[in-house]
């Protein structure tokens, strides 16, 4: 599978010793906008050699670095949708986090239900707030027809540290279902939430993210660090795309969406492979993975109809606002096409 680390691939190769980085390039890479600097190594273990409890720990200690306000940023937001939905404390996390869903609020078993998550990785920034968007100005609109359950932020320390993996550096979009190598609290707790629930059978499942810049710079070397596998160069594709299940396409739903997002933002086009991070692309802005083999957290569902988003925030046209709302263009044009052509 391709390298992009946003969302789906594994990496399982073998291993020359990396080339020497740019540490200066890397770091000017972090806040920029435009394609990121190749850098090929990471500074904790030794290249080639996967890594042990002490790696994992001087990890910790470089990754941990609060840099926003789960409670201001997410907490606050959900606590003010108790008029309209109902707020479901589903699991606390670290000592510190509660963590929280927001549900229709006359959860009818007659419906279809539709799940939704944001910050599964909490580095990505418009997966938290384009779900807490799509609450607070889309949601309503479906509540005729639809169940919804929304996870805005499913990683809150990821969200709090800008960081992808968990303090155990462990991917949480590696960890889904009973296929899964790797484990971490944050799925465990979101995969009982929605277990419990006892749907028979899930319509939908759109889990949101992004492909940034720090996936080339800092995340996909700090997993070739962390394996001891060969360094990968991300190629960072410019532009909003799809990953869907390779099991279960959905290619006319997933046109839908990608229309429905065009109209915020741009979609990213195939390279000169026809790729995107090393995928075919199967029609316009998507590729497609085995969700339930690759452990991704739009496989819990097992879902009709699934996703993972995937917003580039860093393209040199772009805005996080307009992040967020491409995000939630992505719900919406889901959600409209299976109420038009799926029930
Ligand atoms: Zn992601």
């Amino acid at each position: 599978m391709g390298a992009c680390a946003s969302c789906a691939q594994a990496s399982t190769d073998d291993v020359p010793p990396p080339a020497e980085a740019d540490p200066a390039a890397a770091e000017a890479a972090l806040n920029t906008k435009g394609p990121p600097p190749s850098v090929l190594s990471y500074p904790i273990g030794t290249p080639g050699q996967p890594w042990g409890e002490s790696e994992r720990k001087s990890w910790y200690q470089r990754a941990s670095s609060t840099q926003r306000s789960y409670e201001e940023d997410v907490v606050s937001r959900v606590m003010a949708l108790e008029d309209r939905f109902e707020v479901v404390l589903y699991g606390r996390l670290y000592d510190r986090y509660s963590l929280f869903a927001v549900r229709s609020k006359q959860w009818d078993a007659s419906k279809p239900c539709c799940l939704v998550s944001g910050g599964v990785h909490g580095y990505e920034t418009s997966g938290v707030k384009g779900a807490l968007l799509f609450l607070e100005t889309r949601a309503l609109d479906y509540a005729d027809t639809f169940n919804l359950l929304v996870l805005p932020c499913v990683s809150p320390w990821g969200y709090e540290n800008v960081q992808r993996w968990t303090p155990n550096a462990v991917d949480p979009n590696r960890a889904w279902g009973a296929l899964a190598a790797v484990s971490c609290d944050e799925a465990n707790a979101a995969s009982a939430l929605v277990a419990s629930l006892g749907v028979e059978k899930w319509k939908c499942h759109i889990d949101l993210h992004e492909t940034t810049n720090t996936d080339a710079t800092e995340f996909t070397p700090a997993r070739c660090a962390r394996d001891g596998t060969a360094f990968e160069e991300d190629e960072i594709p410019d532009g909003f795309y799809l990953v869907c299940d390779s099991e279960r396409p959905q290619g006319g739903w997933a046109a839908a969406v990608i229309d429905a997002v065009r109209k915020e933002t741009h979609i990213a086009p195939a390279d000169a492979n026809g790729e995107i991070c090393g995928e075919s692309v199967s029609q316009e802005g998507v590729i497609l993975v085995p969700f339930k083999k690759v452990a991704v957290c739009a496989c819990i569902a097992d879902a009709d109809f699934a996703t993972t988003t995937e917003v580039y925030p860093d393209s040199v046209t772009s805005t996080a606002e307009e992040c967020n709302r491409a995000q939630v263009a992505a719900v919406s044009g889901g959600l409209d096409y299976i109420r038009r052509s799926a029930l």
